[in-house]
């Protein structure tokens, strides 16, 4: 999952870069609105937290600008502690959910981990598609009960096809959601990571949990369970 992070205060911007890339997620930072606007508009985006006090232009102009050019990713806006205005006037400008100053990392996490599954059409952070269930929290994943050790790269890949469960996700998705702007893009490597996926999932070939939907993408096939 690729979020993008709003923040002028260099340490924490720096903090909720570390966090957050150890949480497993692949980040973007901006230091300031412009920064923000540009990065919010440009990069392919599955979440943003975007702080108000943001110097060149304010974070609530952020947000209206990236929902006024149809950006429809969830934003999580950073508030001051005692400003109920702020917090209201973020939401009226499309923001999703706040988290005040200070705060812990674990609410930004869970508060992001939950407008991920929301915007997938989850309820529960347990994923689960017939016999494969995956703890977003834990960041475990199971078969038919039985715990299955993936890497890194192997669980973010697992995901991202899980959150959108039935929908076709493109080869340079996958990647762009994976590495970092920086990173050598190819999607050779996407292509052994899903093999290798498939194989540690569907030993026996017989759930066929992944889809290849040729020059198009793949497919996470296995029905959602209704409950989760
Ligand atoms: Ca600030």
């Amino acid at each position: 999952m690729r979020v993008l992070v709003v923040e002028d205060e260099a340490a924490l911007r720096d903090t909720l870069k570390t966090r957050l890339t150890e949480a497993g997620f692949t980040i973007d930072v901006a230091q300031d609105g412009e920064e923000g606007l540009f990065a919010g508009q440009e990069y392919p985006l599955d979440v943003a937290i975007i702080d108000l006090g943001l110097p060149k232009l304010a974070g609530l102009e952020v947000i209206r600008r990236l929902r006024a050019a149809g950006k429809a990713y969830p934003i999580l806006i950073l508030t001051a502690r005692d400003n109920w205005q702020d917090k209201v006037e973020g939401l009226q400008a499309g923001a999703d959910d706040y988290v005040a100053k200070p705060f812990h990392f674990e609410e930004v996490l869970a508060r992001l981990q939950a407008l991920l599954r929301r915007a997938g059409g989850w309820a529960s952070p347990e994923l689960k598609c017939g016999p494969v269930a995956l703890d977003t929290r834990a960041q475990t994943v199971k078969v038919a009960g039985q715990a299955i050790d993936l890497t890194t790269f192997e669980y973010r890949i697992l995901e991202h096809l899980m959150l959108r469960a039935g929908e076709v996700i493109s080869k340079a998705e996958l990647t762009e959601r994976l590495y970092d702007q920086d990173f050598e893009r190819d999607s050779n490597v996407i292509e052994v990571l899903v093999g290798r996926l498939r194989r540690k999932l569907d030993p026996e070939d017989r759930l066929k949990p992944i889809e290849t939907l040729r020059g198009r993408g793949y497919r996470f096939a296995l029905a959602r369970d209704p409950a989760s």
